[in-house]
């Protein structure tokens, strides 16, 4: 589960409608001691609008030094990475086969559908531990 607040939530379709017809993506910033032993996301930390054009069109991928820096910052402000979000502009809010190969287990990934530049659904997923699929994860949404 992963608790999220309605302004973090508006964020990502933002950004989502932002960058679209690219998709855009970023860091889930908070903790993993929410209630139940749920994450919480405090922050959203975007990273492909800093991004150049011609890297805007490659698919979702975050670099390492994109990595550092967003770990650096979540450090600053007491944070942890918990998650990650991308957009899948007119596709539905499902990872693909291309997500599974990029994720990492004990991670949130959170996916918002962008059709025709705006944003509609918005699902979160975790890893299962062997790595073979994806399952939903409950959001919980706060004010
Ligand atoms: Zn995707």
């Amino acid at each position: 589960m992963i608790q999220l607040a309605a302004r973090q939530r508006n964020e990502i379709g933002a950004h989502g409608e932002r960058d679209y017809p690219y998709e855009c993506c970023g860091l889930l910033l908070g903790s993993f001691s929410g209630n139940g032993g749920g994450k919480v996301c405090s922050e959203i930390y975007p990273i492909s609008n800093a991004r150049e054009e011609e890297a805007k069109r490659s698919r979702f991928l975050i670099r390492p030094e994109e990595l550092m820096r967003g770990e650096k910052y979540a450090a600053s402000k007491g944070f942890d990475i918990v998650g990650f979000y991308h957009s899948h502009p007119d596709h539905p809010a499902v990872p693909s086969a291309y997500d599974l190969d990029h994720a990492w287990p004990g991670y949130s990934y959170i996916i918002v559908a962008v059709k025709v530049g705006r944003a509609e659904d918005l699902l979160s997923w975790e890893m299962q531990p062997d790595r073979s699929r994806f399952k939903e994860d409950e959001i919980l949404n706060v004010s």
